[in-house]
């Protein structure tokens, strides 16, 4: 018997045939979810938008998953979720399609959020700080959890499957600690008290582009299957052609255990990569030093989550009419950075907690807290000459009515640069 992880890949344009056959090729939803246990379903749901934009997981897969649960005879299914920091995860079930989906099925959507029954669960070897994590009782004493992520290209972790899904199970006080400190090791220890035993990810629209919050969905129709989740978002990486040498977070997630990251250690079942191949347009990765000429940038030794970020908010000024006016300014990622002395200091913007010692030099430059920080938090510090990190009422009273008016223009500029990347690369549509 073959000791490599297994991953379904299947490619199709019937939703409810394609998911069967990923239970199928994983060995049957019969021998997989047991009869007469408690199935909780994760899927993202943490925004409120809506289906077409592929921000959450499409209700027509999850749907297509509880009907392939039930022929197990489970005792309940149920869709539970806790909504990104500031949403309303019953709003974002409403919004997403998933609460009526739910509903058509007989499925309970549950707000993990509103839960007042939390377990403090040690993290044995815990890589961040955080040494106890609450989780809600009925999540961890459920029987089976099945994550349902979509496949994302994603701001600040490069790229969102199945491992980034999981972040979805704690309350806004746990995702605040894990914002605040080194999100992808927080992240895996998450994952050490909260394992899914399976994970069937949504590629049937992935989201390319600026997602999360400007996605560019593509026609992927696939869908993807593996009880190891590492494998799984590595096998997702290569059919949408994302460089994982550039992805931070796996390497973390196969020495803390989770999963095979090497394709040697992976069986792909199905179809093959090859076949199903579709290039995701995902604009921030690359070279970042000599991509924004106007601006000094230097990001030496940054996580490719600090990366992706600058290269989102460096887009960002520029759709918002604010690049050329602060052409000049020295923006600074990552530990291994010289930030020579005659720099003046209001020129400089420090962005992520790793980049705090430079202030030594430099005591009134512009310090963005967070590793990674808040998405738009670089673009808005250079155009309000003002710290914005989301600390404290700024979340609420800056961040995100900024980023509501900036909506429209953002949008326009994304949406045009994917029509041309697009018309340049057919293939990947
Ligand atoms: S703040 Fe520093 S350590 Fe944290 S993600 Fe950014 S570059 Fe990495």
């Amino acid at each position: 018997m073959s000791s490599k992880s297994k991953v379904a890949l299947v490619k199709g344009a019937d939703i409810q045939e394609d998911v069967t056959r990923v239970f199928d090729l994983l060995g049957g939803v019969q021998n997989l979810i047991q009869k007469g246990s408690v199935v909780m379903l994760k899927p993202n749901a943490g925004h409120a938008e809506p289906p077409e934009t592929s921000v959450c997981t499409n209700p027509e897969v999850i749907r297509a998953v509880i009907r392939e649960v039930k022929k197990a005879e489970p005792k309940e299914i149920v869709i539970a979720e806790a909504a990104a920091i500031g949403c309303d995860t019953v709003e974002c079930f409403e919004v997403s399609g998933i609460a009526k989906m739910a509903e058509e099925e007989g499925v309970e959507c549950y707000d993990i959020k509103r839960d007042k029954d939390l377990v403090n669960v040690a993290v044995r070897g815990y890589r961040s700080n955080l040494d106890h994590i609450k989780l809600p009782r009925r999540l961890m004493e459920a029987d089976h959890l099945i994550n349902l992520p979509i496949l994302k290209a994603h701001a600040s972790m490069v790229f969102s499957g199945a491992l980034k899904n999981i972040k979805g199970v704690v309350q806004d006080k746990v995702h605040m600690q894990m914002h605040q400190q080194n999100l992808t090791m927080a992240m895996m220890d998450v994952w050490s008290v909260c394992r899914a035993d399976l994970n069937i990810m949504d590629a049937y629209r992935a989201a390319s582009g600026y997602s999360p919050h400007m996605p560019v969905p593509i026609e992927s129709n696939m869908i993807l299957g593996s009880k190891d989740p590492v494998a799984i978002d590595r096998v997702a990486c290569e059919v949408t052609g994302i460089d994982t040498s550039g992805v931070s977070y796996f390497t973390v997630a196969e020495e803390a255990g989770l999963g095979s990251y090497s394709m040697d250690q992976i069986e792909v079942v199905g179809q093959t990569i090859e076949e199903c191949f579709k290039p995701m347009w995902i604009p921030y990765i690359g070279d970042m030093s000599k991509r924004w000429p106007e601006y000094d940038v230097r990001c030496d030794g940054a996580c490719s989550s600090c990366q992706a970020l600058l290269a989102i908010n460096m887009e960002e000024l520029k759709a918002v009419g604010e690049y050329d006016k602060n052409a000049g300014m020295t923006i600074v990622a990552g530990p291994k950075n010289e930030v020579p002395k005659d720099i003046p200091d209001e020129k400089i913007v420090l962005h992520g907690n790793c980049t705090k010692k430079y202030l030594k030099d430099h005591p009134n430059a512009y310090w963005i807290l967070g590793c990674p920080p808040n998405e738009p938090a670089l673009y808005l510090t250079v155009q309000r000459k003002e710290t914005i990190n989301g600390m404290g009422d700024q979340e609420d009273e800056i961040i995100r009515p900024c980023m509501k008016r900036d909506e429209p223009v953002w949008r326009d500029y994304v949406f045009k640069a994917a029509e041309e990347y697009y018309k340049e690369h057919p293939e990947s549509k």
